[in-house]
C-alpha cells in the first residue's frame, strides 16, 4: 500500500484530491513469436518499452527497463516528487543492465507519462527515446506528445516527405535513439500540465503501424472506462493486421485540482536544467495539495504475455 503523502502548504484550501483511474495490456499479435513489449502501469509511472534484437533479446531489453523504472522510490512511497533528471538516472542504469546482459545485440524504446506534483499541481511529465508513443485527449484536443526518434521523422521535420508519407515508408521501423544501443541515452521530456478529464495514452508502434490517429481518437473518445479502451484499441490492431506487438496504456485524470492562471504552458526542458529554472511557476495563491487517495491497484510491471 502506498504511503500518503502529508506536505500541505500555507494556502491550502480544501478541494478534491487527484483521481487517477488506468487499464492496461499487450498482445503478441499475429505475425511475431514473442512479445518483446514490456509495459509499467503503477501509480505514479505508466510507461511502455519496446525491445529490439531477436531471439528473446529484445523482450530482455524492454524488460531490464521497466524493472529499472519500477526501482524509484516514490513508487513505494507514492509520492508525486519523480523529476526528469531522476528518470534520466534510471534510463542510465537500465541502458548499463541491458548492455551488460546482451552485449549490443538488444536496445528498447521507453515511452510514458509520470505523474508528478509542482507547488500543489499535478503535471504530466512525459518522457521519449524511440518510436513508441504517448498521445493525450485534453480539453477536445488530441495530441501525439512525444516525438518519434526516427529516420522517418527526421525525414518529415526535414520536409522531404508528409507525415502521411511516413507511415507507409519502408525505414519507417528505423530508430534513430534507444536504450542499451548507440550512443544516445538522454530521453526528450515534457512537462504538462493535468488538466480535468484527460486521459493520456501510451503505445508501442504495434498499435499506431497499425491505426491512424483518427482511429485511434475514435476509439479513446467514445470508450469510457481505460480498460475497455485499451482492449478496444488492441483488438482493432489486431483486425488490422497485427503485425507486431501492440501494447496500450490509458490514464484518465479527474478530481484535477485546478488554479486559474497557472500551468497554461507547457515548456519542453532537459534534465540538465533545475528545477527552479525550468517548471512552470503556478501560482501560490489557491494552490492546493491535498492528500492522495490510496491506490486501488498495486503497481504491476508486466512484461511479454497478456495481461487477461
Ligand atoms: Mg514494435
Amino acid at each position: 500500500m502506498n504511503q500518503l503523502p502529508t506536505s500541505v502548504s500555507s494556502t491550502t484550501q480544501p478541494g478534491p484530491a487527484l483521481s487517477l483511474t488506468y487499464g492496461y495490456g499487450t498482445d503478441r499479435g499475429l505475425r511475431r513469436e514473442l512479445n518483446e513489449d514490456s509495459y509499467i502501469a503503477a501509480d505514479p509511472v505508466f510507461a511502455v518499452a519496446d525491445g529490439m534484437g531477436g531471439h528473446e533479446a529484445g523482450e530482455i531489453a524492454s524488460g531490464l527497463c521497466v524493472r529499472a523504472l519500477a526501482g524509484i522510490p516514490q513508487l513505494a512511497t507514492g509520492e508525486r516528487s519523480i523529476t526528469a533528471s531522476v528518470l534520466q538516472q534510471y534510463l542510465v542504469r537500465a541502458d548499463n543492465s541491458i548492455r551488460e546482459a546482451a552485449g549490443a545485440r538488444a536496445g528498447t524504446t521507453l515511452t510514458g507519462a509520470v505523474v508528478v506534483e509542482q507547488m500543489g499541481m499535478p503535471y504530466w511529465l512525459v518522457l521519449n527515446i524511440g518510436d513508441s508513443r504517448t498521445y493525450r485527449l485534453s480539453q477536445g484536443r488530441f495530441e501525439q506528445i512525444s516525438v518519434d526518434h526516427s529516420e522517418v521523422q527526421e525525414l518529415v521535420d526535414a520536409g522531404e516527405i508528409t507525415a502521411q508519407e511516413a507511415t507507409v515508408h519502408p525505414r519507417r521501423h528505423v530508430v534513430t535513439r534507444a536504450l542499451g544501443t548507440g550512443d544516445e541515452t538522454e530521453a526528450d521530456y515534457w512537462l504538462l500540465p493535468v488538466e480535468e478529464g484527460d486521459r493520456v495514452l501510451v503505445c508501442s508502434d504495434g498499435l499506431t503501424g497499425e491505426l491512424a490517429d483518427e482511429d485511434i481518437l475514435r476509439i479513446l473518445s467514445t470508450v469510457a472506462q481505460p480498460q475497455d479502451a485499451v482492449d478496444a484499441l488492441i483488438q482493432a490492431a489486431l483486425r488490422s493486421g497485427g503485425r507486431d506487438n501492440v501494447t496500450a496504456i490509458v490514464v484518465d485524470a479527474s478530481n484535477v485540482a485546478h488554479d486559474d492562471g497557472a500551468g497554461t504552458t507547457a515548456p519542453r526542458y532537459s534534465p540538465g536544467d533545475t528545477d527552479e529554472e525550468t517548471l512552470p511557476r503556478p501560482l501560490a495563491n489557491g494552490a492546493v495539495t491535498q492528500p492522495l487517495p490510496e491506490q486501488a491497484e498495486a503497481g504491476a510491471v508486466i512484461e511479454g504475455e497478456p495481461r487477461r
